[in-house]
Parts: structure tokens; sequence; C-alpha cells
């Protein structure tokens, strides 16, 4: 859609099926349109599009569909240094904790952070064909930083990085997980887009922190999502509010409940608030991820309770391969 000076322009896509009726369609939604205030003139472009047939549909989920992963769920971020990483693996330990079988996949082939948070430095076994995932707290784990020297990926190009996580996703021997979490590189790029083409995700969720909400990053990742049809699941508030170590009085640094206002303004579910504390980033740094070393805290609480939410949530979806073509 182009809006200029009052002017309106744009594309109507319109099921083959309902052809008879798109030139009145059009009409009565040019007339709507030309009564809202502001408005000058209304152009709309018709094109008419063939559903895909069941069959049609099942192929292409098919065809994207990895061996070894029920479900996958895209954990994202606007921009690097809100968490996403840590997130991502206290939210996999947490879902494993549910009983599930889990898997994380360190996507962030820039600054891959998962063997930090998961305290391995070794190597996968390959069995000739494929890649064999470590094992951290009962989870199946790859990342990039397994494989090569830290600083390595820093001077790949584009299409290096691509190959490299489509080896990661692809070419792992992943063993009957229920959910495999990919911790997304921040931002809006060639991973995510890739990402989409060669996997059925389930869903995505978006970390941010409370003074992003507002900001242009997190909308742009919602809006990716939406573009490449993944499931938007929701937004995870991390470093929330702050729970004084000694007095256990809660702090709400930026205000409370501004980020579920920001969610709903944006048209997306709140998954939950995830505390500012000092026990998350030690157990992190240490790799000790505090939902597998003391879960019976309230942080891990609250690392449940949106693992819940998540796995209820991406339960009801029907997993949703592309649904128009164009003839
Ligand atoms: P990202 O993946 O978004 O770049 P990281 O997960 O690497 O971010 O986190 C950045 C830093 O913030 C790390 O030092 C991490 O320990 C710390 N951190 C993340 N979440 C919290 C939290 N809820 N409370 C305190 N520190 C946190």
């Amino acid at each position: 859609m182009e809006i200029s000076n009052g002017n309106i322009q744009f594309t109507l896509e319109i099921d083959e099926k309902f052809k008879s009726v798109a030139d009145q369609l059009s009409k009565d939604i040019e007339k709507e349109i030309l009564e809202l205030q502001g408005v000058n003139s209304v152009s709309i472009i018709l094109t008419a599009h063939k559903s895909l047939t069941a069959k049609q549909e099942t192929e292409i989920i098919d065809e994207k569909r990895i061996p070894g992963i029920d479900k996958i769920i895209a954990v994202a971020s606007g921009k690097g240094g809100v968490g996403k990483s840590t997130t991502s693996i206290n939210l996999a330990i947490s879902i494993k904790n549910l009983g599930f079988n889990v898997g994380i996949l360190d996507a962030d082939i820039y600054g891959p952070s998962i063997p930090k948070l998961v305290g391995s430095t070794q190597k996968p076994q390959s069995d000739g064909k494929m890649l064999i995932p470590i094992e951290a707290f009962g989870l199946q784990v790859m990342s990039i930083g397994f494989l090569v020297a830290e600083e390595s990926p820093t001077i790949w190009r584009g299409p290096m990085v691509i190959s490299a996580f489509t080896q990661l996703l692809t070419q792992v021997a992943w063993k009957n997980l229920d959910y495999l979490i990919i911790d997304l590189p921040p931002g809006t790029g060639d991973i995510q887009l890739s990402l989409s083409q060669k996997a059925n995700v389930s869903g995505s969720v978006i970390v941010s922190t409370p003074q992003d909400l507002a900001l242009i990053d997190a909308r742009k990742g919602l809006n990716m999502f939406r573009k490449v049809d993944i499931p938007v699941l929701g937004i995870i508030e991390n470093m929330s509010y702050f729970i004084c170590p000694s007095c256990n009085e809660q702090t709400n640094i930026f205000g409370n409940g501004g980020a579920k206002k920001e969610a709903e303004k944006l048209g997306v579910d709140f998954l939950g608030a995830i505390p500012l504390d000092t026990e998350i980033r030690l157990t992190s740094d240490q790799g000790k991820p505090i939902t597998e070393t003391n879960i019976n805290t309230p942080q891990s609480e609250q690392y449940k309770l949106i693992a819940q939410n998540i796995v209820s949530k991406v339960s009801n979806i029907k997993t949703s391969g592309p649904k128009i073509i164009i003839d």
C-alpha cells in the first residue's frame, strides 16, 4: 500500500474462485475509503490467485520438514544485548523441564554465545554425513561456536554465513525433538529470511527490554516475521523489573505495565516478564543457567510460566506453508 498526499494505492489479492465478485468488492472498498477524512483518490490493483490444493500445501510443508524435529520456535530481537541468548537457553531448559525433548540451535553465526551459556567447548562429532549435537543439561545443542575459532565468522561474507546456518539447520542429526529453539541473530537479516525459506517455523518470540519496546527495532522484527508468514507468538520483556536481593522488594524501573500496553498496540501477545537480576547474569556467565541449577527460584518460575505460554500457543497453531501462488 502506498499513501501520499491523500492518494491511496494498493493491491488487492483475490482468490481465483472469488473472481466473479472481485469488481464489486473493489468498488465497495473504494467507496468506503473515499469516505475517510483526508482521502482524495483511491486506486486499487486487482490480482487473482489460485489457492493451493491441500496436496500442494502438504508438499511444501513436507519439503521444509527437518528430520528429527517436530516444532521449531525462533527467538529473535530487534537489536543485540537485550538478553535474547540468555532467554533462549533458559526457555529451552524450562520447556525441557516441562517434559519435552528439546534442542537449541545457535543461529547467531557472527556472535555465537550458546557454547558459553552451556559451559561447553566440546567439538561435535560427525557420523560421516551428519554432525552429532552436543548434549548439555539434557538438551541437544549446536552452535558454530563449537566448530570454528571465535573470531572466524566475523570476517565471513553473507553467502558463507547463510551456508553455515543452513548446514547447522539441516545437517545435524537432531533426534526426536519435540522442540528446536533457534537463537537468531539480532535484527532482520538474511538468516531470518533463509530460516523461513528452509524450515517450517511454528512460531517466533521477540525478546525486548522495556525501553526498546516502544522503539522501532521490535516493530521491525514483528513486521519481518509477518511478511515471511511465521506466526509471532508474542513478546517477552527482559530486564523488566528489579528485585532487591536484600529486601526482596520489586522496583519497576521502567514503570509498570508499559510492555503489556506496547504489545497490545503492536497487536501481539505479551508472553511474560523476566527481572533484571544478578543471579540470571552470574549463572549465565558461569555456563550454568538458573533454570537448570536453581529451579526453585522466582526467576526460574518466570521462565517456566513463559515456557508454558509458548508451548500452549504453539500447540494451537497449524504449521503453515504459503497459502497462495501467483498465476
Ligand atoms: P543478546 O543475545 O540479546 O545479545 P545476551 O543474552 O548475550 O544478549 O545478554 C547480554 C548480557 O545481559 C549478558 O551479560 C547477560 O548475562 C545479561 N542478561 C541477560 N538477561 C538478563 C537479565 N534478565 N538480568 C540480568 N542480566 C541479564
